[in-house]
């Protein structure tokens, strides 16, 4: 058992661990940095295709880094085939023999070392016991529920006494109450069993209950590493704050010390940002006061009430901004209502620059392009007080200008990107992997045909894997020119 006398002491290190597909180029796990302690329970959150089972396979051995390090115990095992490791998976589908009972199911692994019948027979009652099955030897794999199969998966695991158990969405493939049932197992195991575990999981709130740390991904890389307490009430970006429990998120501006205006108000927040300063508001439901009109610092119409068993949740809305609300209190819907926010109930976050920047092409004839697609700009434009006369660009000074010799940075806020579902339509296209709602638009990371992620900002909900042509209006792009 973690035991707080003990210093900590790393079991698994991940040092700038790269993975790149070769058939595809696809970067699925970009330079990670972890450390996982002896004895931690350690997850892996993050939406499908984050990168999770992929970092979990390279630890395994299954898999190797394109580029990095994965330190055991301090020693390199970048090199060290799956067996040779002290590491043990359970994956979501239980993958048990189903022509062999429980007994040889679990004593496989023992019997292909040729350990002794008497000791395999003690290790496998042993491990029943752990997992609640004592007893179940000679029952036949079809006859057990699905979480009881599951149970023998991880006993089957455990077996070989792995210093490290991974699980890989173990509890997927269960039901709601089977699922809450077995994290409670597993977290019991987890405690008295005394050995590491690192678990997957898309399940946010799997990750809160059971975690001692949890590692938030998306997109191949690494959001933010913390305590579950740190990650929710402290999250990093708007991803972490959208993806750990429900939260309202605005833009806003900070607008003097400890001030803070979003959603149509002004409110004192706790976070010191200078006066200025772009920012990322964060508010959860619960903390959000419903007050008289006349009380609130914003108001707003309620939209909707919906009953979720402890509480109400709430859709107030408010100019063009929209606030969800967990409450006991039930304002009728078409009620005028105030809200009210303590200091500590804003979470700021610096927001992020989302501009996107390219290099366009210059053409022969001093047309711009980007893809292969026109930029519809004027040159003498873009190059200040530049003619253009017969095919020749000229600078203030009636020096030529080669096409060849003009680098141009083209750079456009996420606001001024427009999203078509015409891929043919606009400078590149690509997918919708990614969207957080920000109080009156949604925030969308669209990955180019080229692998860039980019952020558009637009105030209609699209789908994600949505397939858009990306509009960039030549009048909404900054133009510079690189010496
Ligand atoms: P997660 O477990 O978080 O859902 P994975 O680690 O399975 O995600 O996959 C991460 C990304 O890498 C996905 O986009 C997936 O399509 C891609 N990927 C995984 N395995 C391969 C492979 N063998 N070749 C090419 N791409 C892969
Ligand atoms: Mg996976």
């Amino acid at each position: 058992m973690s035991n707080s006398t003990t210093a900590p002491e790393p079991i698994i290190e991940l040092r700038n661990v790269t993975r790149r597909f070769d058939d595809n180029g696809f970067i699925a796990v970009n330079d990670f940095n972890l450390t996982i302690e002896r004895g931690e329970f350690v997850t892996f959150l993050g939406p499908s295709g984050c990168g999770k089972t992929t970092t979990l396979r390279m630890i395994a051995g299954f898999d190797r880094p394109t580029s990095g390090q994965i330190l055991l115990g301090g020693k390199d095992i970048s090199k060290l085939p799956p067996n040779k490791r002290p590491v043990n998976t359970v994956f979501q589908r239980y993958a048990l023999f189903t022509h062999m009972n429980i007994y040889d199911n679990i004593a496989f692994g023992l019997k292909l070392k040729k350990m002794d019948r008497g000791e395999i027979d003690k290790k496998v009652k042993h491990v029943l016991e752990m997992v609640d099955l004592e007893g179940f030897e000679e029952r036949s794999v079809a006859t057990l529920s699905g979480g009881q199969q599951q149970r023998i998966a991880i006993a089957r695991a455990l077996v070989n006494e792995p210093e490290i158990l991974l699980l890989d969405e173990p509890l997927g493939a269960l039901d709601l109450k089977m699922r809450k049932e077995m994290q409670i197992e597993l977290k019991a195991m987890h405690d008295q069993l005394g050995i590491t575990f690192i678990y997957v999981t898309h399940d946010q709130e799997e990750a809160l209950t059971m975690s001692d740390k949890i590692v938030v991904m998306n997109g191949g890389e690494i959001q933010q590493i913390g305590k579950p307490e740190d990650i929710y009430n402290e999250p990093k970006n708007a991803f972490v704050a959208d993806f750990i429990g429900e939260s309202n998120i605005f833009k806003g501006i900070m607008t003097g010390k400890m001030k803070v205006r979003f959603c149509g108000g002004e409110f004192e927040c706790m976070d010191d940002v200078p006066e200025g300063t772009q920012i990322d508001a964060v508010v959860r439901p619960e903390d959000v006061i419903i007050t008289e009109p006349s009380k609130g610092t914003v108001t707003g119409k309620v939209t909707g009430v919906v009953f979720k068993g402890i509480h109400y949740e709430i859709t107030v809305e408010s100019g063009k901004y929209e606030m969800v609300i967990q409450s006991t209190k039930t304002p009728k819907v078409g009620e005028e209502v105030g809200m009210c926010l303590e200091p500590d109930g804003i979470h700021i976050m610096i927001a992020e620059d989302h501009t996107t920047r390219f290099d366009a092409d210059v053409n022969e004839d001093y047309s711009l392009e980007y893809n292969g697609r026109t930029i519809d700009a004027d040159i003498t434009k873009v190059v200040k007080g530049s003619t253009l006369k017969d095919g020749v660009l000229k600078d203030s000074s009636g020096e030529t200008i080669r096409p060849e010799n003009l680098r141009i940075h083209v750079s456009i806020e996420p606001t001024d990107i427009e999203m078509t579902d015409d891929t043919e339509k606009g400078l590149t296209s690509g997918e919708i992997i990614n969207l957080i709602y920000k109080g009156d638009h949604y925030s969308y990371v669209v990955r180019t045909v080229r692998g860039h992620d980019l952020i558009v900002d637009d105030e209609y909900l699209w789908n994600l894997g949505d397939m858009v042509g990306l509009v960039m209006p030549a009048e909404k792009m900054n133009f510079t020119l690189a010496k």
